[in-house]
């Protein structure tokens, strides 16, 4: 990752003379220097020459364009800028763009207000002439409003850069699919080329064996080394089964673990997909070697689902080094809890859901895939946490992309179920199941997703926004009279 920086642009005017200007620069600094003392933020603010004339804005705009760690533009119209000098620059502009609408004063200064006061002080104006321009431009921004040294504008400032790096890193995802798609499946496929003009995703398939042979080249040393590592990280649950041979088993996935990270390194692949029916010279479906590479960082998606896969990677990178984070993972729609008032979702996969996710300890099992025919596969296996989270669907509906973003709860599951081999995840989708389900359905949801606990719906929607693809939210304002109108009206938007 980049180590990225946004700037901060304040725009004025020469109709207030130099001591006005002189004010203005000292307050946006001011503004600068607390936003990057709070500790709130994850990139840091950088103070760019107040912007007053066409030349200086279009120059500013360019040359973010073509800083490699600039991730972003924030505006703020100290006083009034006319609005006709952003357009140059606003056309040439290709970053993310935050119009943070705040103001250097918290109150109105009642016993000494005068006209010059007002004329330096005059975000309220000012802010609208830029904001209308943006707006008339159609360029997709984000705008936040408030005081810049309220701690809820920092966080949502903080919130956008995710926002904005998830922008810029997306058209560095390059996909790398094992095999093809599974047979006859229709919402993991989609058109690949489309996926690179709106997000700038690279999908490539390789033959399975060209993969296979860097998990043959990987030496007895190195899969021994991460075979110790893994017996000493997870507890071993043998569960009747030979020691050496459950070991054995492992040892294939450690092989196939520094195998396939060889592979993506040197080919420079951030995501991968599988596939359980063809596996050519792989041993057994990568399991526990797939779920440790996505606690790596890399995006990943079941049957040959690229989308999914891709989502993933994008939301480990928009997640990268945030305190106290919870996990992500890639997760399908398994079964149901229908009881009254415990109603759920069991969330899993054959094997490949991530440890970032798990709650407690996380387990090593050997157990047959029941399908495919292949050994049966090392797995790590634990319960995941609770709390808040989103679960998003990527959709190809054929002349567009559409991402479906549901608010779900996740919850301890009532009971341990000890036959269960693999991974899972319990959660209710918000309003509720039966609401959250049938609005999934109407919009197309697949039943994979990429999860997430660490980021918000408006930070994924946003970033949607940007790529100018369709977004429908499903949470505890969901209806389905409106969900069903909200479809309809997007199919003439988006046609
Ligand atoms: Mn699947």
């Amino acid at each position: 990752m980049k180590n990225y920086k946004f700037w901060f642009a304040t725009g004025s005017q020469d109709l207030y003379g130099d001591e006005c200007l002189e004010h203005v620069a000292e307050h946006s600094k001011k503004i600068v220097e607390y936003l990057n003392q709070s500790g709130l933020l994850p990139y840091e603010v950088v103070w760019k020459p107040t912007l007053i004339t066409n030349e200086l804005i279009r120059k500013t705009f360019n040359e973010a364009n073509s800083d490699e760690e600039c991730a972003g533009v924030i505006t703020w119209m100290h006083t009034f800028s006319p609005a006709k000098s952003w357009i140059l620059g606003l056309q040439e502009y290709r970053k993310p763009l935050l119009h943070l609408h705040t103001q250097f004063n918290v109150e109105i200064p009642y016993d000494t207000i005068d006209m010059d006061f007002m004329n330096e002080n005059q975000s309220a104006h000012g802010d609208r002439e830029f904001g209308h321009i943006v707006t008339r431009m159609g360029i997709e921004r984000k705008v936040i409003v408030g005081h810049w040294m309220d701690e809820k504008v920092i966080r949502r400032i903080a919130s956008w850069m995710r926002t904005a790096v998830g922008i810029m890193e997306s058209s560095h995802i390059r996909v790398v699919r094992v095999a093809d798609n599974m047979r006859n499946v229709a919402v993991t496929e989609g058109d690949k080329v489309e996926a690179q003009i709106k997000f700038g995703w690279e999908i490539d398939a390789y033959p399975v064996n060209e993969i296979a042979e860097y998990v043959q080249d990987v030496s007895q040393a190195d899969i021994d080394t991460l075979v110790e590592e893994y017996y000493s990280k997870y507890d071993i649950l043998l569960e009747g089964r030979d020691e050496k041979e459950f070991r054995d088993h492992v040892a294939v996935q450690a092989g196939i673990e520094i195998g396939f990270e060889r592979f993506l390194k040197e080919k420079n692949y951030q995501a991968i997909v599988t596939h359980f029916g063809d596996l050519g010279a792989l041993k057994q479906l990568p399991g526990l070697a797939i779920q440790r590479l996505m606690e790596k960082g890399y995006g990943f998606g079941g049957e040959g689902d690229w989308k999914t896969a891709a989502m993933v990677r994008l939301m480990k990178v928009m997640t990268e080094g945030m305190k106290d984070a919870k996990g992500t993972s890639f997760m399908e729609d398994y079964t149901y809890n229908l009881v009254p008032g415990k109603e759920g979702i069991l969330e899993a996969h054959m094997l490949e859901v991530c440890p970032s996710i798990a709650d407690g300890p996380v387990g090593i099992k050997v157990q047959p895939l029941s399908m495919g025919d292949r050994e049966d596969p090392a797995r790590l296996v634990f319960t995941s946490k609770t709390g808040p989270a989103i679960a998003a669907s990527l959709v190809d509906l054929g002349t567009r992309f559409r991402l479906i973003i549901n608010n779900v709860d996740c919850r301890k599951p009532e009971k341990p179920m000890p036959k269960l081999p693999v991974a899972t995840a319990f959660w209710t989708p918000q309003p509720d199941l039966a609401t959250g389900a049938e609005s999934w359905i109407l919009a197309g949801g697949a039943h994979h997703t990429a999860f997430t606990y660490d980021l918000t719906a408006e930070q994924l929607g946003d970033w949607a926004a940007a790529m100018g693809i369709e977004v429908v939210y499903i949470d505890k304002d969901t209806t389905i009279r409106g969900l069903k109108n909200e479809l309809r009206w997007n199919a003439v938007a988006f046609r």
